[in-house]
Formats: C-alpha cells, sequence, structure tokens
C-alpha cells in the first residue's frame, strides 16, 4: 500500500490544544486532516487508508500513545509519527526514537515551528516511500525476468510434446538454452557408445573451423568429458581465456548433464568466446532445466523410432509370411492384405486400395463359411486348391483372417484313402474265400472240438477283418461324395427302424429303452441310408458301451431351423483325456473292453455323414456314468433341393 498527497494527515489526540492546533494551523494550508480522539478509531482510520503523516498525543482515553507508535512502526515503515509529549526528558525522547517516532513535541510551540515539523514529517515520509517504490521497482523486474525466462522453459517443453522431429526439438533446444543464458553459442553433444567419445549432435551459432558433424572428442581428457564422468554440471568463469580440450577458446563456459534413466549421455553447453560475459548460479539452473528437456525429447525420438522399427518389422513379417493375412476394421473394411493373401483369392497386383468388390465378395463368403462358434474352415478355391481359413476376433484391431495353404495334406488324404480302398476291395475276395473254406472244413470230415474250436478263432477274426473293411470302404465312400442322392428324410421313422433293428441285442443285455420325439416332427435333407448308419451306429454303441440292465434315451428336440438329436446312455463313460480324439479314424478309448469289439472307425463315419449334411456333433461324457452324443442337423427347408 502506498501513499499519494491527497492521502490524510491522521491526528489522534484528546487535547483540544492540539486540535485547535490543527485546526488554525494545517487546515488553512489545504491539507486533508482527520482527527480521530481514540486509538481504536485510529486503528479503524489506518485500515481504512495509510495516512501520509500521523501526529499523536502521548495519552489517550484508550491507551498509550507511545505503544500505538510502536505498532505503527510495525504495520507501516513508510508513515511517520509525530509524537506530542507533556516532557521532552530524555527517557521519553529514547523511548519515543525506540518506537520509529521521527520527532517529538512539547505544548507550547510556534505555529512556524509546528508547521515546519509537520513539512519535514511529509518529506521523510515522501522520501520513505520513493525508496520503496524504486526497490519494489527492482524486485518486480528481477521476477518479471525470472518469469519471461519460466515462460520460455514452457514454450520449450510444449515444442518437445508436439513434435516427434528431433532435429527439429533440438534445434529449439539449442535456441533456448542461448535466449536464456544470454550466452554466444550452445551445443549439445551426445556420447557414442561404441567409440565412447562425445559427438557433437546440435548446435547453435557453434563456430567451429571443422564441420559440426565431425566435431568429437574423447571423455578422458575434455572438461565436457568430466561432466560425462561425473554427472556434474560445470561452471568456467574466468578473466582469462579459457581452453577447452585444446579445441577452442572461451571467456565463460557451462557444461550441463543430459540425463535419461539415472544415466549421463551427454552434455548441454553454452559459451562465450568473444564477449567477456560472465554466467552465474541462475543460469546454469536454467541450463539444466533445458537439458532435462533436451533429454526427454531425445528419449521420445528413442522411443517412437524403437517403436516404429517394430511396427516396421512386424509389417515386412507379415507381408512376407506365406500364409495368408486379411485384416479387416470393426466396419468389415479392409485394412491390410498381404501378398500370400492376395495370391490365394486371385486379386491382382493393381488393385491398390484392396476394397475391389471381388475382394469383398470372397472374403464375405469366408466370414460366412465360419460362422456359430467355429473358428475355421476349409476353403475350396480355383485349381483344386483348398485353404484352411481361420477367423480371430481382436480387440482394438478388428477381424483377422489367416489362410493356410492345405492343398498338399488334402491331396496326401486324397491319395491314402485311394490306397485304402483299392486295398480294402482287394482284401473282399480271399477273406469271402477264406470263410468259405473254413466253413467247408467241418463239412469234409469229422473234426475234435479243439479244432472246431480253433475254426470258432477263425471265423470270428475274418468277420472282424471284414467289418474293418466294410468299414473303410463305407468311410472311402463318404469321404469322396460317392452317395449324393438326398431327399426329404423322417428321422421318426429312422429311429423305429433302427430300434426295431437292434431290439434283439437290447434285449440281450437287458437295457431300457426310452424314446422321446415331438409330434409332427418336421423333416431333414440328406440321404435316408447314410442318416440311418448315424443311428444304427450311435444306438449300436449305446447298447454296446453300456453294462447290462442299462438305460438308453433317444431324444428329439427342434430349435428354430434346426433338429437336434441326443442318444444318451449310463454306460462305461469316455476318459476326459480320449474326448477330443473320439471321433479319429481307428480310436477306440482306452476304457473300450475287450469283448465289446470294434474297428474304431463307427465314430469317423458317423462325423462324416453328419458333416456332409452341413451338422456338427459332439459328445459330453462322465466317466463310468454314461455319455450322450448330440448331432444337430440342419431342418428342411423347401427350395433345399435346388442349392444343395
Ligand atoms: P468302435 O465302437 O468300433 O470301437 P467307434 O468309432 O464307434 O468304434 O467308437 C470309438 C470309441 O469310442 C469306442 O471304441 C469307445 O471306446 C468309445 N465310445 C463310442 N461310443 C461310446 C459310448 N456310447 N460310451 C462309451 N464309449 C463310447
Amino acid at each position: 500500500m502506498t501513499a499519494s498527497f491527497s492521502d490524510p494527515i491522521l491526528v489522534l489526540t484528546a487535547d483540544p490544544q492540539i486540535n485547535s492546533l490543527v485546526e488554525t494551523l494545517l487546515q488553512p494550508e489545504g491539507f486533508n486532516i482527520k482527527i480521530v480522539s481514540e486509538i481504536s478509531e485510529a486503528r479503524k482510520a489506518i485500515n481504512e487508508k495509510l495516512p501520509r503523516l500521523v501526529i499523536m498525543g502521548e495519552r489517550l482515553p484508550d491507551g498509550s500513545g507511545m505503544a500505538f507508535a510502536r505498532e505503527l512502526n510495525e504495520i507501516t515503515a513508510t508513515t511517520p509519527v509525530l509524537l506530542f509529549v507533556y516532557q521532552e526528558s530524555t527517557s521519553v525522547l529514547k523511548q519515543a526514537i525506540q518506537a520509529g517516532v521521527i520527532d517529538t513535541f512539547t505544548l507550547p510551540i510556534s505555529g512556524e515551528n509546528f508547521l515546519k515539523m509537520v513539512r519535514n514529517g511529509l518529506a521523510v515520509g515522501d522520501r520513505r516511500r520513493g525508496w520503496m517504490q524504486k526497490e519494489t521497482r527492482l524486485a518486480t523486474a528481477n521476477l518479471r525476468s525470472q518469469m519471461s525466462d519460466l515462460e520460455t522453459l514452457s514454450r520449450l517443453s510444449q515444442s518437445i510434446t508436439s513434435q516427434l522431429d528431433l532435429d527439429s526439438v533440438l534445434s529449439t533446444v539449442m535456441d533456448t538454452a542461448v535466449s536464456l543464458t544470454g550466452a554466444e553459442e550452445s551445443s549439445l553433444l551426445l556420447l557414442d557408445e561404441t567409440s565412447g567419445e562425445l559427438y557433437l549432435r546440435a548446435s547453435r551459432n557453434f563456430n567451429n573451423e571443422e564441420t559440426n558433424q565431425e566435431f568429437r572428442m574423447g571423455i578422458t581428457d575434455s572438461l565436457a568429458g568430466s561432466v560425462i564422468r561425473t554427472g556434474q554440471p560445470v561452471l568456467v568463469d574466468e578473466e582469462n581465456l579459457k581452453k577447452i580440450k585444446t579445441d577452442y577458446l572461451v571467456y565463460s563456459l557451462i557444461y550441463v548433464p543430459l540425463r535419461t534413466h539415472d544415466r549421463t549421455v551427454g552434455v548441454l553447453g553454452v559459451d562465450n568466446r568473444n564477449l567477456k560475459k560472465p554466467f552465474n548460479d541462475y543460469h546454469v539452473r536454467l541450463l539444466m532445466a533445458v537439458a532435462d528437456f533436451a533429454a526427454i525429447a531425445i528419449e521420445n525420438a528413442r522411443t517412437f523410432s524403437d517403436t516404429d522399427n517394430e511396427r516396421a518389422r512386424l509389417e515386412t513379417i507379415l507381408t512376407k509370411v506365406q500364409d495368408g493375412v486379411i485384416i479387416l476394421d470393426s466396419e468389415q473394411k479392409i485394412v491390410f492384405i498381404n501378398q500370400g493373401a492376395r495370391e490365394a483369392l486371385a486379386l491382382s497386383d493393381e488393385d491398390l486400395s484392396y476394397q475391389s468388390t471381388d475382394a469383398t465378395v470372397q472374403i464375405n463368403e469366408i466370414l460366412d463359411l465360419v460362422t456359430r462358434g467355429t473358428t475355421r474352415a476349409e476353403i475350396n478355391l480355383s485349381e483344386g486348391r483348398v485353404m484352411d481359413a481361420q477367423v480371430t476376433e481382436i480387440a482394438n484391431v478388428g477381424t483377422v483372417i489367416t489362410l493356410h495353404d492345405i492343398s498338399m495334406f488334402k491331396e496326401l488324404d486324397r491319395a491314402k484313402s485311394d490306397f485304402v480302398n483299392t486295398v480294402s476291395h482287394d482284401l473282399r475276395t480271399p477273406l469271402t474265400t477264406i470263410l468259405g473254406y473254413v466253413e467247408l472244413v467241418e463239412r469234409v470230415g469229422p473234426v475234435t472240438d479243439l479244432q472246431r474250436e480253433y475254426i470258432r478263432h477263425v471265423q470270428m477274426s475274418v468277420h472282424n477283418i471284414s467289418n474293418l473293411v466294410n468299414d473303410l470302404l463305407n468311410l472311402g465312400r463318404i469321404e469322396a461324395g460317392f452317395d449324393k442322392h438326398k431327399e426329404v428324410v423322417h428321422i421318426d421313422r429312422l429311429i423305429g427302424e433302427s430300434c426295431e433293428n437292434l431290439k434283439d441285442q437290447l434285449a440281450y443285455k437287458g437295457h431300457r429303452l426310452m424314446v422321446e420325439i415331438p409330434p409332427n416332427l418336421p423333416p431333414v435333407w440328406g440321404s435316408p441310408i447314410l442318416l440311418a448308419q448315424v443311428i444304427d451306429n450311435l444306438l449300436g454303441n449305446a447298447i454296446k458301451y453300456t453294462p447290462p440292465g442299462g438305460q438308453i434315451f433317444i431324444k428329439v428336440d427342434l430349435e428354430e431351423d434346426q433338429m437336434i438329436l441326443q442318444f444318451k446312455d449310463t454306460g462305461v463313460g469316455i476318459p476326459p483325456m480320449d474326448l477330443p480324439f473320439i471321433f479319429d479314424k481307428f480310436f477306440r478309448a482306452s476304457n473300450a473292453s475287450g469283448e465289446a469289439s470294434g474297428t474304431g472307425l463307427g465314430l469317423a463315419i458317423v462325423k462324416s455323414i453328419v458333416e456332409t449334411h452341413y451338422g456338427r456333433i459332439w459328445v459330453d461324457s462322465v466317466l463310468s456314468q454314461g455319455s450322450t452324443f448330440n448331432v444337430v442337423l440342419p431342418l428342411y427347408v423347401e427350395g433345399m433341393e435346388e442349392k444343395k
């Protein structure tokens, strides 16, 4: 708070003589006078407006004038106080001086002296205020300059966060270093990890004979090197020209360390070569702040370049990998397609946008194939090529389709099936011959009991082999798609026939059979012979793998456009570790007992048939409690015969 000329002279006195002095002498002079008689009033007045001068009495109705003068001296150092005392004794004067009073007076006093004293008091006040204003201006200027330094630093931090190009960020760093320290030149030296030398990465006005790029220095014999070694800043400020590493001469210089992750990776320097201008600690602190920003910029650039390299590496891998890779965004638009996928889908090289209708149609077909819980499908392409397509949803990426060429495996599988078919076929005739001759043995002459038992063994084994051969031929036919004939099939009828066919076996094992079929069951579209085989097989297995006196339950349900068939038994169940392989060819579970003979082909055949009917099959089983085989088949829809 500073006082101005219009500010009042505060008169605090209960003495009528002083009041009349003030009124007769000061008011005619045009001074702004405020008269109060109590300290409390004076405090209020001072709080509202600081007076230019206070004239007060020694004794006041609510306290001591001397004490109030002391209080005032602490509140405002610029307002002078004149004290009226009753007696100008040495001790009173001493107290007044200690209280910060500038002058005292007693009555009577001449008008002239009184005016002189007041004028002098006002002059002291003016001088004090003038001095105060000057000091404040100086302090403000200092603050302003520091503020501007901070603003410069904050601009630097903005430039670092808004720019990714290291060169332009470092150029800003160099400018900032020069402008904050008022230096002639600035330089940024980075440590070359391989050679252990410092090299010049950026500079401003750096005046070196050699080209900047070639400017290098060791760290053992240079001042900058000592900063690297100690991690501490260096301030050189000598009147004499100092030679830095025998390379260049300076009057004054600051080197500060550049730290990333607690490691000193370089040195930021400013210097004056021509001007004899010193640096101080404040400059060192500013330069340290700039170095921190430079370190962040370098670290950001490194991270960005690492990430960018990694991205480029992954892109190269994805592009060069032989398998096809297609990435779709959330709107199913192609965002990436590699060479493998382009070749698989026979897309022309010119189609750079990848969004050709040709590509979109083909990709939609793949997506259509891979539906309802399954994530992979086999796709038949032109020229007999077969691809295994896998679709994966990846959060924040979209849909990724990978295409793996399995044509060769398919071809091998076909060759193997052909071979098995031929061999099976060729085995049939000799097997029939063996059976025929074995049967003849008993007819052509008497045989012993032991011989009869051996003959029975031979017959059983040959029987098993012909079952196997029949199963193999069956499977071969189904896989090759020979039984193409399809018609409207009533599953309820097939179930009835199967139960009838197997009723002897059911009775033999003493099983109880329950069948639950909804009335008016709609038909499916398929081959009645093959579908009957599915039912025979699953019911046959349920009978075979359930110990005598068990329960078998066949249930049919409808769900939307699908039929769900369940074959549930209370049998031996399937060990969990065998479940994944149960539909594989020749696989028999580890708990399949010896007496329940089989080839391990039945379920493979069933699965093949279900799949050629666009259905699905799976099993739920608990060991020693029972198994449920579930088959889902699409219901017949009018017009299906033309489509499939
Ligand atoms: P096979 O019956 O000729 O051995 P399958 O292919 O029909 O061959 O069955 C494969 C294996 O699956 C069987 O050996 C048996 O271990 C197991 N299995 C099939 N059905 C059942 C069932 N209902 N309960 C328990 N195990 C079963």
